[in-house]
């Protein structure tokens, strides 16, 4: 028979089953094409896991299929697994797309973020001859929105806030070809049949639509009025950045005092001329991913003092949609673009919510009729030698999964109180929310609930166990009791630091350098300076930072001052402390003395506001970390010899460093520049003392640039392997990951 199998060889046929990011990403057309030219039947769909192709042909073509498939993927796409299975009995002719299976079981396609626009869309969009020129909501398979419009999966357009259009024959043209580049590029639209845009006022009036309505946006920000913007993830408040009467309007009608406002740039030129950039700096401002950058300001950069008011630094961002290039290309220079919201509130997704409660705060609205799914906030991050320091994920950057190997479904871990995150074990990842924010805020609590609910409800599953902070006051702790799932307690630092070795693959132990502003600890006083030895399930409390007093409960982490009254205190030290009223004192003192309102803390966070104070830094914290940053920024680069430090028993003692500070009469940017050297010293020291080989690095004072950079010099200098967070980050958004990696490493 040998005969006929040469002339006609025998028809293999196979069904592969792909896991990752399949979905949204051009995944299907690409298929399409590649077994449109290798001859294969069959077909490729979408399903609630990933995607699924149904190949029958040649077993030689087959195997090219296979080989050359990944190299051909777009830059998003990425398969994690693929399973294969026999074929259906049944296959087409030809090679077909078909509409996606039914969703069961659970749902775990890995979901993209939103993308930011492509060069081939920006060309379209600046193009006169283009149907989409001048169109603010061009997308297409390589770029546009993905998670801030999807409502369940599998991803199609049904399943997306854009089954409210109805697409055009052009379009719809597009969405069939699979030569095109909007072939199934879900949210495909034209200013025939997509969303557009209107200039409203805060009563609902419309002045304008369409391209009058961006030029009647771009008008206002240039003569000074505040415009709410709504983006992907929300509305924006907008004003011109070099306007500081503007701005300062802005502050007083947002009740922000001092916390710094990011901007949004028309471009890099634009960004390089008030800012430094990097090469490593300028790839994240250039990513799809689009995130704000905290970047060194430029001396004498056109920009109002009243943007970041004390530092050095500048959290830039670049243009991310269609709409946000033509506006800015329309204005020309930067404006604020801070998330349109009181103070601590919830970033505004929905047009009349917006109307309702930003109308106190903006002159003008620029709004469009495509629903956000999910509110998102911009993500925020830096770069520290060359490595990304993620400081929150929000639009661009979520969902951010992890590779959680062997983890069952449905393991939910509620996140910490500020920063909050939450994540959710699906299909061996940990999923992580979007960052939600601090949970002192009612509107946060609930947006807390629905991301719990979002992240469970998009995958299909149901929370059958959970994982929650130790600190039964944390709306997170006790929201997560009663769920009526098991609820394992994790320490706030052990979480801190699983979190940083489930993301570096590590299994301990290891020496968890765990420093932060505050955490419960298993003694009922408030760590945050701590040398963890861990397992990803146990931990033993090494050494810590010398504890000293906070007088007055919640105050005291908002005012330097009392870190530093609590810190001469405890040293027993004659220096007067800075910042107080004689009244003011003996009243503290008093607390002091009758013990009453008083914690002790280990925190890193707070010597930092000690030190600060005692500098003249800061007494009064308009916005967490406030204290910190102007000390990082007061010792700016400059080296600075560690001041010495000692022991008692196993806490480090910072006593002997305090002395030399107060009494070296030094310039305080010298006298910051050696407080951070030796809290270098400091963790070199306990590193050597515990003699373990790998030391994890976590917790929000990582976010500490000369903090981070200097211990990886000096750990390193040491022979230790030194591990840091990329992918989370350091502060209390990544403890949710911590959470589940404990959790599941004890059941
Ligand atoms: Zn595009
Ligand atoms: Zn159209
Ligand atoms: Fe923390």
């Amino acid at each position: 028979m040998a005969y006929i199998a040469r002339d006609m060889p025998e028809e293999k046929s196979i069904l592969l089953r792909m896991r990752g990011r399949v979905q949204g990403v051009g995944f299907r057309p690409v298929v399409f094409r590649l077994a449109h030219e290798l001859g294969l039947r069959g077909w490729v769909r979408n399903d609630a896991a990933g995607a699924e192709v149904a190949l029958a042909g040649r077993g030689g073509d087959i195997a090219k299929f296979r080989a050359e498939l990944p190299g051909r993927l777009p830059a998003a796409a990425d398969i994690q697994s693929v399973e294969e299975l026999s074929a259906p009995a049944e296959l087409p002719a030809g090679f077909e797309i078909r509409t996606s299976a039914a969703p069961d079981g659970a749902r775990v396609a890995g979901i993209l973020p939103d993308l930011a626009t492509c060069p081939d869309c920006l060309r379209e969009i600046l193009d006169p001859k283009d149907r989409r020129y001048r169109y603010p909501f061009a997308n297409c398979t390589h770029c546009g929105p993905r998670f801030s419009i999807i409502e369940a999966l599998p991803y199609d357009r049904g399943n997306t806030t854009m089954h409210a259009f109805r697409m055009c024959p052009a379009c719809e043209e597009e969405y069939r070809d699979p030569r095109n580049r909007r072939f199934h590029a879900q949210p495909n639209a034209c200013p025939v049949c997509g969303p557009s845009l209107s200039w409203m006022r805060a009563d609902g009036t419309v002045l304008e639509v369409r391209d009058e309505a961006l030029r009647a946006a771009a008008e206002a920000i240039r003569g000074g009025w505040i415009a709410a913007v709504k983006g992907i993830g929300g509305f924006h408040l907008m004003v011109d950045a070099r306007d500081g009467g503007a701005v300062r309007r802005l502050r007083e009608r947002k009740k922000r005092d001092e916390k710094p406002f990011a901007l949004l740039f028309p471009g890099l030129d634009s960004i390089r001329a008030a800012c430094e950039v990097s090469a490593a700096e300028q790839e994240w401002l250039e990513s799809q991913a689009a995130p704000i950058v905290l970047l060194k300001k430029r001396e004498g950069a056109a920009l109002a003092r009243e943007v970041a008011p004390g530092l050095p630094w500048i959290g830039a961002m670049a243009p991310y949609t269609p709409m946000h290039h033509l506006l800015m290309r329309e204005l020309g220079f930067p404006v604020v673009a801070t998330s349109g919201n009181l103070t601590d509130e919830p970033i505004c997704t929905d047009n009349d919510e917006a109307r309702a409660r930003l109308g106190g705060i903006a002159d003008f609205f620029l709004a469009h009729d495509r629903s956000i799914a999910r509110p998102m906030d911009d993500s925020v991050m830096a770069v520290c030698g060359g490595e990304p320091v993620m400081m929150r994920r929000g639009r661009g950057l979520s969902p951010c999964s992890m590779p959680m190997a062997g983890a069952p479904d449905g393991w939910v871990a509620a996140g910490a109180q500020m920063k909050s995150v939450v994540a959710l074990t699906a299909g061996g990842n940990a999923v992580m929310s979007p960052h939600i924010g601090d949970l002192d805020h009612e509107g946060a609590v609930r947006l807390w609930e629905r991301a719990v609910n979002d992240l469970a409800g998009l995958h299909g599953l149901e929370p059958r166990a959970a994982a929650a902070d130790l600190h039964p006051g944390y709306a997170s702790t006790q929201a997560a009791a009663e769920w009526g799932v098991p609820v394992a307690g994790v320490q706030h630092h052990h979480a801190h630091i699983a979190a940083c070795m489930a993301e570096n693959g590590l299994e301990g132990p290891v020496l968890g350098i765990a420093w932060d502003g505050t955490g419960l600890g298993t003694d009922g006083t408030i760590w945050g300076g701590e040398f963890l030895v861990c397992t990803r399930r146990d931990f033993r409390r090494a050494a810590w930072l010398r504890p000293f007093p906070l007088i007055g409960g919640d105050a005291s982490a908002r005012e330097p001052r009392r870190a530093a009254l609590g810190v001469l205190r405890e040293m027993g030290s004659g220096h007067p402390p800075p910042g107080f009223s004689r009244a003011e004192l003996a009243v503290l003192d008093g607390m002091l003395r009758e013990d009453f309102n008083v914690v002790r803390t280990s925190s890193a966070g707070r010597l930092f506001d000690a030190a600060a104070s005692l500098l003249g830094v800061c007494q009064k914290m308009s916005h967490e970390g406030q204290a910190a940053m102007r000390l990082e920024a007061l010792a700016g680069e400059a080296e600075a010899p560690a001041y010495p430090f000692g022991w008692r028993g196993a806490a480090l003692d910072w006593a002997p460093m305090i002395e030399a500070m107060l009494s070296g009469g030094e310039p305080p940017a010298v006298a910051a520049g050696r407080f951070h050297a030796t809290l270098v010293e400091v963790m070199g020291a306990a590193a050597k003392r515990e003699g373990l080989r790998d030391v994890c690095l976590s917790g929000g004072c990582f976010q500490n640039r000369r903090l981070l950079a200097g211990a990886w010099r000096r750990l390193r200098e040491e022979g230790f392997r030194v591990w840091s967070h990329r992918e989370i980050p350091p502060n209390d958004a990544g403890i949710c990951a911590g959470q589940l990696a404990v959790a599941l490493a004890r059941a």
